[in-house]
């Protein structure tokens, strides 16, 4: 499906870096949403779609839709996805349309959603500068309108795969949520100039001063990514959906049962798993963790 909206490259870091920043980070339950467990994490494996549309009839249970709010000492504030829209609270099907909403049954408690969490801390969402996306799917790109100001970091093969195609929502995209007149810019982890970071083949530090490193993770989704923070309480990861649930970096974990490549999500998994190793003591926020965010403390770092 053709947007109207176009991409630029991001070809160097934003500016406001500073030589050895770190950043904290608060992370923000936005809503739940109802998700088949059996998709979550598939103990026989991989599901056809036929399958796992049977199973979405199954035991579902509600989880939540995290985004991140991270402060930058110089570069101010910015957030990792953008959580359920405020609007879902009274009228779900506007923003998720009506298939996406009948499947996921989302749910948004009054001063949940990301908008009103940033007003409440004095930060008004339209002078937001930077938000990164993890990836486009309707549960992390549904509150994209809000941030009229701010540059969007998706990478290049994520635009790609949420705009083309006849039937969007069957990989799981809406793009009425984002096909706005904005900044949209984007990553290609195949450039020349891509490095590798720690146990990632493939990153991007956003401001230059390795506060804020983005790692090409794909897999759930075509061009998924994930960020590497560096915090004073130590490396916290926002992993996105690249996995559902904690326990999923573990050996013979059940995976989820749908993956847009599963070549690439089981490869993205080991990457993070190895780093997960030679990093015992970061943090690696699961996509949608119904335990992980009660337990996770307010301010990191
Ligand atoms: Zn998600």
């Amino acid at each position: 499906m053709a947007v109207q909206t176009s991409p630029r490259p991001l070809d160097g870091p934003l500016p406001g870096g500073t030589a050895g920043a770190v950043v904290t980070v608060e992370p923000m339950v936005t809503g739940r949403i109802q998700v088949a467990k059996a998709i979550q994490a598939s103990p026989s494996g991989e599901m056809g779609l036929i399958k796992s549309l049977r199973a979405m009839r199954g035991e579902t249970w509600a989880v939540p839709v995290p985004a991140f709010l991270i402060h930058h000492p110089s570069a101010g504030p910015l957030l990792v996805d953008t959580g359920l829209h405020p609007s879902i609270a009274t009228d779900p099907d506007a923003n998720l349309g009506r298939l996406a909403a009948s499947f996921t049954e989302p749910e948004v408690t009054k001063g949940e959603d990301v908008p009103a969490r940033l007003r409440a801390k004095g930060i008004e969402p339209g002078t937001l500068r930077t938000v990164v996306m993890t990836h486009l799917h309707v549960d992390h790109a549904s509150a994209v309108s809000e941030f009229p100001g701010a540059a969007f970091i998706v990478s290049k093969a994520e635009w790609e795969d949420a705009t083309s195609g006849l039937i969007p929502i069957l990989k799981y995209y809406r793009p009425q949520q984002f096909d706005h007149a904005f900044d949209f810019r984007t990553v290609d982890y195949e450039a020349a100039s891509i490095n590798s970071f720690s146990t990632f083949g493939r990153s991007f530090d956003l401001f230059g001063d390795g506060s804020v490193v983005l790692v090409s993770t794909p897999g759930h989704s075509a061009g998924h990514q994930s960020v590497v923070l560096k915090t004073g309480a130590g490396p916290f990861v926002i992993a996105g959906d690249a996995i559902f649930l904690e326990d999923q970096l573990d050996p013979g974990a059940a995976l989820a049962a749908r993956a847009r490549d599963r070549h690439n999500y089981e490869r993205s998994l080991r990457e993070l798993a190895l780093y997960r190793r030679e990093h015992p003591s970061a943090t690696i926020t699961p996509g949608h963790d119904p335990g992980f965010y009660e337990r996770l403390p307010a301010l990191i770092g």
